[in-house]
């Protein structure tokens, strides 16, 4: 039998795993049970959909068998089996294509970030043995196979007997090396206490059989002089068929027995994380509906999150049984983030994906979550702002996509979710309730500002001078935020409003009065400037509601300057021009020199040019001609 080369990717896993300097190679264990469970749960559904009888749970086990003398430790399976095709597939390929795409700054992985992140599987067989045989045979075949391999230079293939379907996974475990200690896996006790620690939960027994002694009952003895051996008692050897785990599937137990720990555990096993989760919500309904839910909130988006492979949903289990990995009518788009289980019994086992979107229990079961979801965000956001800070920054453009993408239809539901940075604390978001509290007496709307950073926009006239004012300001530092805002209108019956539209007036009423008559002076300069900037802005203006800057652009119209900024960097994204104003602050010494330019027109225009670009830079964006702003401001000189 040749041998074969694994696949590029698999190749540098497997080198990582013989290699590893990982410390939980205690892992591989729970690894290939999951696959022994999978495999399981494959064949009692198929045999559930084939109808055949006379079967029952009881008939699946897993069974773990250490054999000290020959170093082997297996883990044997009835599941589905392997075909000789799904051998060569599912071993000789990681299935887990782009998890090299995550490499660290040197180019090359991160051992411990990628067994963490992608939870390896069988390849962590290869932490901790240096030859693994898999003697299959597949559910419904008559042949069964081996695969033999002893790491990265490659396996093999060939025929093997196996009285039935399932798996057996022959591990040859590695010598001690100075500090690193094998033999512990072939201590009956340690395998007991991995299993108890990571599969405890497995719905299907894992058993094994205990070697123990015990002392030999011996037959009472008249005979004298004997006594004093008898104190001596005598054991003999006796094998025990024991369960290790509980099966109890961890939703099912009492939130009371479980700890955070137990939670977060169990997530990172299942759910290919590597950190905690933000949160988990554990429920149990016994109603209309019955059903029990775990859930959880990941820190930070999953790997393939923001690709096209990223499948949404909750695994769906009825009486124990999965029967979706990826249920998607579980979870509204807007909460796509969140991963768990749910296990009902009013479910039909066999219920196909097209009657599931009809299925009255599992909508009214979607209506539930998603109350749940939503008020288990809402305590963490009352409880714990710093941690709902890092939900937010990770998934707050998902709550935000969904009420910018139902019209707003979805604001009522999910606006209490929506945090930002405010003048008041750049550190700590606020809610937009809390900002409401806050608001000065007199104030009616809700003042934001936009900008790629806070920086950005505390640097921005308009924000200095409403903070100059005692206003606060929300910073808006995510493009989709405007946005919102527009399809939002309102809050709590405060209208939006952005600091830096055209119409955005701090000023007093005398203070206004005081600007139009300044306009009406200055009337014929100012509409030299209109004339020779036409192409560029609306308007040219004096205005009160500026502090120490000389110039700004203000917004007219629906789309403003960040807007333009963002839809003119999408793919797609045409030639979008925001409607802007100039204001030029009237009490800055800029305004009186302008008014004294009444009769050069030359200057004038000159003027307008040069406020213009220096009002443009101020805002962000690019002078439009540099040369010809230098030329400008060099003959002023
Ligand atoms: P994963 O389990 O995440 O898909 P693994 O590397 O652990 O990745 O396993 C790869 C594939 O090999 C599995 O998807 C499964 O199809 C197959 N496999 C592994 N172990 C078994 C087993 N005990 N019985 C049947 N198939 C198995």
């Amino acid at each position: 039998m040749s041998k074969k080369e694994f696949k590029a990717e698999s190749k540098k896993l497997l080198d990582m795993m013989i290699n590893s300097i990982y410390t939980h190679k205690e892992i591989f264990l729970r690894e290939l049970i999951s696959n022994a469970s999978d495999a399981i749960d494959k064949l009692y559904y198929q045999q559930l959909m084939d109808k055949v009888t006379g079967l029952s749970r009881e008939n699946f086990e897993i069974r773990i068998s250490i054999d000290s003398s020959s170093r082997t430790l297996t883990i044997s399976d009835n599941g589905i089996g392997m075909s000789l095709d799904e051998l060569e597939n599912n071993l000789g390929t990681i299935a887990k294509s782009g998890s090299f795409d995550f490499k660290n700054e040197n180019g090359s992985p991160d051992d411990i970030d990628i067994i963490g992140q992608f939870g390896v599987g069988f390849y962590s067989a290869f932490m901790v043995s240096d030859n693994v045989k898999v003697v299959t045979r597949k559910y419904g075949e008559d042949q069964a196979h081996m695969w033999i391999s002893e790491g990265a230079d490659g396996y093999t293939i060939e025929d093997a007997e196996k009285d039935s379907c399932g798996t057996d996974i022959i591990l040859h475990i590695k010598d001690n090396t100075d500090d690193e200690n094998y033999e512990e896996f072939l201590s009956q006790y340690r395998i007991q206490g991995l299993v108890k620690k990571y599969s405890d939960y497995i719905s299907y027994p894992i058993r094994m059989m205990f070697e123990t002694s015990k002392p030999v009952e011996k037959e009472p003895s008249d005979a004298e002089g004997d006594e004093a051996e008898d104190d001596a008692p005598e054991y003999e050897t006796v094998y025990e068929d024991r369960t290790l785990n509980s099966m109890v599937p961890i939703w099912k137990k009492n939130k009371s027995d479980l700890t955070d720990e137990d939670y977060n555990e169990y997530y990172k096993e299942h759910f290919g994380d590597y950190v905690d989760p933000v949160c988990h919500i554990h429920t149990r309904v016994d109603g209309n509906v019955t059903y029990d839910a775990l859930m959880y909130v990941p820190a930070k988006p999953k790997y393939d999150y923001f690709t096209k492979d990223f499948k949404s949903g909750l695994a769906l289990y009825t009486n124990g049984v999965m029967i979706m990995e990826k249920c998607e009518e579980l979870l509204p788009d807007y909460f796509n983030f969140v991963t768990g289980v749910v296990d009902s019994a009013d479910l039909s086992l066999n219920i196909s994906r097209e009657l599931l979107q009809h299925d009255r229990q599992l909508r009214v079961i979607a209506k539930n979550i998603e109350k749940k979801i939503k008020s288990e965000l809402e305590s963490l956001q009352a409880n714990d702002r710093d941690k709902y800070a890092e939900f937010f920054n990770s998934f707050g453009a998902q709550i935000k996509y969904g009420i910018y993408e139902s019209y707003g239809m979805n604001k009522d539901k999910l606006a209490s979710l929506l945090v930002y940075k405010t003048s008041m604390d750049e550190e700590h978001p606020s809610t937009l309730a809390e900002y409401v509290e806050r608001m000065r007496d007199g104030q009616d709307d809700i003042y934001f500002a936009c900008g790629e950073t806070v920086d950005r926009i505390k640097a921005l006239p308009q924000t200095e001078a409403a903070l100059a004012k005692g206003y606060e300001v929300l910073y808006m530092t995510e493009p989709v935020d405007e946005f919102v805002v527009q399809v939002m209108r309102d809050f709590d019956g405060k209208s939006f409003k952005n600091i830096s539209a055209s119409d955005f007036d701090l000023s007093t009423d005398e203070e206004k009065e005081m600007v139009r008559k300044e306009n009406e002076a200055a009337e014929s300069i100012l509409s030299i400037m209109k004339e020779e900037l036409k192409d560029k802005v609306n308007d040219v203006r004096f205005t009160s509601n500026l502090a120490k800057y000389p110039v700004t652009l203000t917004n007219e119209g629906q789309i403003s300057i960040e807007m333009e900024k963002t839809l003119n960097a999408m793919p797609m994204g045409g030639d979008v021009k925001a409607e802007v104003v100039l204001d030029i602050n009237a009490s800055h010494a800029v305004a009186d020199k302008i008014k004294s330019l009444e009769g050069d027109e030359d200057k004038i225009k000159s003027y307008a040019h040069i406020l213009y670009n220096l009002a443009r830079m101020i805002s962000g964006l690019p002078v439009e001609d540099p040369g010809e702003l230098s030329e400008l401001v060099c003959e002023l000189m």
